[in-house]
């Protein structure tokens, strides 16, 4: 497995941010396009869990490139990118399933780290977040229960009662991303019945090995229950013990907490769902050409595959450009100022990539639909994208209302 030079040598990048971005994002390009390749076969033919000695092996070949946690501020042996650089790592990171793993930028970990770096106590950064950040350990994120309508974060019935220096949390979650394996979860729970709705939850870290705590079950998502990092677990908590000191912010602030980890999470998924959508268009072209109707007559002759490909090309730039100016805007200005640019994004780029994806898997034909591509690994994983961190519709009328907001302003009617 050759890896590409070491970012630390490579003569010609001059010190700035913008040219440490360019080449983290060569030498990523470089593993995921090569030998990333073989892995990722692997994980498509025998699934995370047996492919894991390939993955932890490729691995320390992104760590020998100087491109692993790209995401990280310095503090954390990162190299602090801006956003809207680190969306351009993303979206090279996304051109296989395995890629963000790789680099150690994988949901839900991501968010997590960006969650303990700003808001855990010196001594949780201590224990979790630094061998997180090294990759030595996985975590999840619970919020979600089967009990509740997700779309409407506030209402949950998980419970964090209050007794002398400790915690105890009991409840139901599930879609917890990643939860077979994880060493810790951060779950949201009530600790305050009768705050306002905004007020009543909390984010307390759990390890996962904590008495009460159980792994029901990895999740069938389309018929595949997954495995290790690549699941959605359901668990319960019957009463699980954990001291005040585990709480990360004040209590109360959960769901303001779980904002401030969407809005850049969305950029992450976004320009994901790019680089996905870019190795679709690339997988649709080469079948456009190579597969022939008739001896000499290849398939991208016929005028129904050129306005794919060109449609799909089209909606990809679109999409980049809507992406990138979303992730420059929570750059200069905050993630509040972003906000409908980011609502934007969300359900517009997760309808191109399905949109690209089912066009990759047309061109194919009955072989889109095998494991010789990862077209239908992704059909079936990343049709959740319409549906995790909020819905289409959350999105579209979240944007529609203040957009109307503002348009009654300019025309002097009043709207609540
Ligand atoms: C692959 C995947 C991974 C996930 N990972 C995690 C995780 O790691 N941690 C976690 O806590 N959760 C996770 N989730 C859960 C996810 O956050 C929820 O599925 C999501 O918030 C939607 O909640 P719900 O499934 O309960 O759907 P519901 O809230 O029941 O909504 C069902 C449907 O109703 C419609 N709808 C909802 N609200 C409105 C509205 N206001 N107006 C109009 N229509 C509406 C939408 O079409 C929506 O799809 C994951 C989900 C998936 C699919």
């Amino acid at each position: 497995m050759s890896a590409p030079a070491s970012i630390a040598a490579t003569p010609a990048a001059p010190a700035g941010a913008a040219s440490r971005a360019d080449a983290i994002v060569a030498a990523l390009r470089a593993i995921v396009e090569g030998p990333a390749l073989a892995v990722e076969a692997h994980v498509l033919r025998h699934g995370w869990r047996d492919a894991l000695p390939q993955l932890r092996a490729l691995r320390e070949a992104v760590k020998a490139a100087g491109a692993f946690a790209p995401h990280l501020p310095p503090d954390l042996g990162g190299p602090g990118l801006a956003l809207a650089d680190f969306a351009r790592v993303s979206e090279v990171l996304g051109r296989t399933p395995v890629g963000h793993w790789l680099a150690n930028c994988q949901a839900p970990d991501i968010g997590n780290m960006e969650l303990l770096h700003a808001h855990a106590s010196p001594a949780l950064r201590e224990r979790w977040l630094h061998p997180l950040a090294r990759g030595e350990l996985r975590s999840c994120f619970a919020m979600t229960e089967p009990e509740h309508a997700g779309a409407n974060p506030v209402w949950m019935s998980t419970r964090a009662e209050r007794h002398g220096d400790d915690y105890l949390i009991t409840g139901h979650k599930w879609f917890t991303t990643a939860a077979d394996g994880a060493a810790f979860t951060v779950v949201m729970a009530v600790t305050d019945p009768d705050a306002p709705p905004h007020a009543r939850a909390s984010m307390l870290l759990v390890p996962m090995d904590a008495p009460g705590l159980e792994l029901v079950r990895n999740i069938p998502v389309m018929g595949e229950p997954g495995s290790d990092w690549a699941s959605h677990g359901e668990l319960r908590f019957h009463g699980v013990r954990v001291p005040v000191a585990h709480r990360i912010g004040d209590e109360g602030a959960g769901f303001a907490l779980a904002q401030a980890r969407l809005g850049p999470g969305r950029v992450h998924h976004c320009m994901r769902w790019i680089g996905i959508c870019e190795r679709a268009f690339d997988l649709m072209c080469e079948r456009a050409v190579t597969r022939e109707l008739a001896p000499g007559e290849p398939l991208g002759r016929k005028e129904a595959i050129q306005h794919m490909v060109a449609r799909s090309r089209a909606e990809i730039d679109a999409a980049r450009l809507l992406v990138l100016d979303a992730a420059a805007r929570i750059d200069r200005e905050g993630t509040g100022a972003a906000r409908d640019a980011i609502a934007a994004i969300k359900f517009h780029v997760a309808g191109v990539l399905q949109a690209v994806l089912d066009r990759a898997i047309q061109v194919h034909g009955a072989l889109g639909l095998t494991d010789a591509t990862p077209l239908a690994f992704w059909w079936a994983h990343e049709r959740g994208a319409r549906i995790y961190d909020g819905p289409d519709e959350v999105h579209l009328a979240s944007l529609g209302r203040a957009l109307l907001k503002r348009a009654a302003a300019r025309h002097g009617v009043a709207w609540r």
